[in-house]
């Protein structure tokens, strides 16, 4: 059938065109960030059903985010003019293959109702071969081996396929466990996430008749974001346009950022090799950002070594510059960001007046989102978690505030329901009835009906004594909120029959209690004996967490505060701005973009700069290069001088890559608070600020390099905070100093502990990492 002229032809320019129209053979585009490569493959769906040449179920579409999906699937009906019907095989790797192996289950041993593993799932049976095994666990911990098992995964290689080079892995038992889990896996009709494919792939390899079916079936394969496909996906790739060839593969080796993840960027190089006679479309003209964004983010990435090397121009009006800016700490970061935004949505900043959802805020790691979100729930401002939920809504975090809901409220029977067996303490259904029956007759609430229930010997043996623990350590927090009893014999205290009681001011602070209620409740050990994957990040949730109650008086305040925001969160279907990570942004555009927290350390991350080699390094620019492309009109990067990461302060340099910004396309704005406006308020940053940081020689040199590019952090002001801050090991006499207690001398050590006899508070226990060596 003749294709007639059709709107989205005339949308896109020759090159798209020409990639768009030639629907037979290997077509592969291969160009940077903005140039239309998804908009011409959505494109190419359009044209491929409006010509007839497939049916909705003959098309594969791979795309990388669920999210990407559906917005595919919605941009080919509005380009069709009409909702596209079906296309079930428009999805995710993972998703396509979940429909493909339920279809085929047998085939690997399974049957079509397995169920998917998740990580803890996994680690947990990983534990047990490995114990089976008599293998030290401790030094050989499961999480490792699951890494090496998803790699492997990753590679499309079964047990038996896995080369003599690695058989060292794992104290030279990997290949052997890696093949009783899955023979495991099998005996419980169950597969990992790396399953599905490796699955797929070895299906396909074995059975030709199998395979032919799909060849037959998926006319055309068109697939977004190659560049971070892995060698399971390439090969699964491969097999199904083996015959065909008619594959159209989109990506740019620039914006390959999942290489932690097993991606190969070489599978987008050497398309041409394995389907020759590929049709390669290069595209070189940027439609999303405006020049001076386009130069910054060109300028960036040139720092790479290994990459192709493509030039993009863009025929956009020149705009605004890129921003950048640099704040004294995390939170005036988020707060002067906040205000922008407001600014922008009233139409005084920028060229016009901005919706919240044209507006985003992309980070590099996600305990960054927590300051925003305070603020953002401060302020009113609507926002959104993209590809996760918000701070106050994650698990560990929700866990943490019901033990501080429970030791500033005992009554509060939801917070105690919510962590009685979390972490497992032995309390089952059984004994969780037993509690609440407790104390329905004996009308008090649970923590007192578990009192009464233990005492009376209803609970007993291992769960009896853990909810014991927990009782008393509920008391002993609670007596820690307040300050030892004062007698009273004054007038002003109105008598109402019961003993007057006021307390003085307590020993430890709330930022140290919460500490220990989070470490000795043994929540804190659960997350950092758990091997999986998410808790490196739970843990730092909950650092940041404890860091954030600096900012309240005590437990109450920051309770209340935390209950008004989330009740003042306006749901419903208003814009709002968006919070996501740079990795979940891949993709997307939005007409704002905030870059908040470019400083060595955060991003790049420790880790990458750690490496050696370029590897590392090279991947993290290449997630700036796909922030920075994320802008259409304004683009804004940020730092700050100080910031709290794992509970503790840190002095930091700006990013590297802020150094590798052409000058001629940035603007550096003046933060606010620099000379003396907005100066921090309690604790550690009183202190920093008493030590005069702001009139250091340093700061000074650095807002007269304001204006120029390539700031540097002054040495004097890295050095004046960490004093305030460091964290040592102690020894027995040594003089130490606490925010709150002064100076004083450690007699004893006890764990994190530290005793502390202070020359005015009297003798303390304390954190660790509330004192810093002093030589005063
Ligand atoms: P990324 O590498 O970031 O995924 P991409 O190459 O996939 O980028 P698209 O998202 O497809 O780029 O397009 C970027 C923007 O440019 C979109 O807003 C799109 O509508 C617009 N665009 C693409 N091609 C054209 C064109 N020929 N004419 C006008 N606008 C276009
Ligand atoms: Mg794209």
């Amino acid at each position: 059938m003749a294709a007639r002229p059709a709107p989205y032809l005339d949308e896109l320019n020759p090159a798209q065109r020409e990639a768009v129209e030639r629907l037979d053979g290997p077509v592969l585009m291969l160009a940077g960030a903005g140039t239309g490569k998804t908009k011409a493959l959505t494109a190419r769906i359009a044209h491929l059903l409006s010509t007839a040449r497939a049916r909705p179920n003959e098309i594969l579409s791979v795309t990388f985010t669920n999210k990407a999906a559906r917005e595919m699937k919605d941009r080919v009906g509005r380009l069709l003019g009409q909702p596209a019907e079906g296309m079930p095989w428009l999805g995710t790797f993972h998703s396509i293959c979940v429909k493909l192996l339920r279809r085929h289950a047998e085939l690997a041993g399974l049957k079509s109702n397995f169920t998917i593993l998740d990580t803890d799932d996994q680690l947990r049976l990983l534990k047990q071969l490995i114990q089976a095994a008599n293998i030290d666990d401790k030094r050989w911990p499961a999480r490792m081996l699951a890494g090496i098992i998803d790699d492997w995964k990753n590679r499309a290689l079964t047990p038996d396929k896995v080369p003599a080079a690695d058989a060292g892995a794992y104290n030279n038992k990997g290949i052997e466990l890696y093949a009783q889990y899955q023979i495991r896996l099998r005996e419980l009709n169950a597969v990992d996430f790396g399953d599905l494919l490796l699955h797929i792939v070895t299906i396909f390899q074995t059975h030709q008749d199998v395979l032919e079916q799909y060849q037959r079936w998926f006319r055309y394969i068109l697939v977004d974001e190659y560049q971070d496909t892995n060698v399971a996906q390439y090969l699964w790739l491969r097999l199904l346009a083996g015959a065909h060839k008619n594959i159209c593969c989109v990506g740019d080796d620039d914006q390959s950022i999942y290489g932690w993840r097993g991606a190969e960027v070489g599978n987008i190089l050497r398309f041409e090799k394995d389907f020759p006679g590929a049709y390669v479309v290069r595209l070189e003209q940027n439609y999303r950002s405006t020049p001076h964004i386009l130069a910054a983010a060109s300028n960036v990435i040139r720092g790479n070594e290994n990459r192709l090397g493509k030039e993009l121009w863009t025929d956009a009006e020149e705009g605004e510059k890129v921003r950048l800016i640099g704040h004294w700490d995390g939170e005036e970061e988020a707060r002067w960001i906040g205000e922008e935004i407001d600014a922008m949505q009233g139409g005084t900043r920028g060229a016009r007046p901005f919706n919240l959802d044209e507006i985003a805020i992309l980070v590099r790691a996600s305990h960054q989102m927590r300051a925003f979100e305070d603020r953002f729930l401060t302020i009113g401002l609507p926002y959104k978690v993209i590809g996760g939920p918000r701070f106050y809504e994650r698990m560990e975090i929700r866990d943490a505030m019901a033990y501080f809901r429970l030791v500033v409220s005992p009554g509060d029977d939801l917070a105690f329901e919510r962590i009685v067996n979390t972490p497992k303490r032995g309390l089952g259904d059984k004994a969780q009835q037993t509690i609440q029956a407790t104390a329905r007759e004996n009308g008090v609430s649970l923590v007192d009906g578990a009192r009464i229930a233990v005492d009376n010997g209803l609970i007993k043996g291992k769960g009896g004594n853990a909810l014991r623990e927990l009782i008393d350590g509920l008391a002993r927090w609670n007596a820690m909120t307040r300050g030892p009893r004062i007698e009273v014999d004054d007038d002003s205290v109105i008598d109402d029959g019961r003993a007057p009681m006021r307390f003085g001011e307590p020993e430890v602070s709330h930022i140290e209690l919460a500490q220990i209620i989070l470490d000795e409740s043994g929540y804190t050990a659960h997350w950092q004996n758990e091997k999986s994957p998410e808790a490196p990040g739970r843990l730092e949730n909950l650092k940041e967490l404890v860091n954030q109650l600096d900012n309240f008086e005590n437990l109450q305040g920051f309770l209340e505060h935390v209950s008004l925001v989330m009740d003042n969160e306006q749901e419903g279907d208003g814009a709002k701005v968006s919070i996501m990570t740079l990795h979940a942004a891949k993709g997307l555009e939005f007409p704002a973009v905030f870059l908040p927290g470019w400083e060595d350390g955060l991003f790049p991350s420790q880790r990458s700069m750690d490496e050696s080699g370029l590897k590392g390094l090279e991947e993290e620019r290449r997630l700036a290069y796909v922030g920075i492309t994320r802008a259409e009109e304004v683009c804004t990067i940020s730092f700050a001088a100080n910031r709290r990461v794992f509970g503790q302060w840190k002095n930091a340099m700006p990013s590297r890559f802020i150094d590798e910004l052409p000058e001629d396309h940035v603007e550096v704005l003046t933060p606010p608070g620099l000379y003396g406006g907005s100066q921090p308020a309690a604790g550690i940053e009183t202190r920093a600020a008493e030590a005069n940081v702001y009139n250091s020689p340093g700061w000074k040199r650095m807002q007269a390099r304001q204006g120029q590019y390539g700031m540097s952090q002054p040495r004097e002001t890295r050095n004046t905070v960490i004093d305030a801050t460091a964290v040592a090991s102690f020894t027995l006499g040594e003089r130490v100093f606490h925010q709150k207690f002064g100076y004083g001398a450690v007699v004893g050590i006890e764990g994190d502990k530290v005793e502390v006899d202070f020359d005015k508070a009297g003798t303390k226990k304390v954190v660790s990492r509330f004192l810093s060596t002093k030589d005063d």
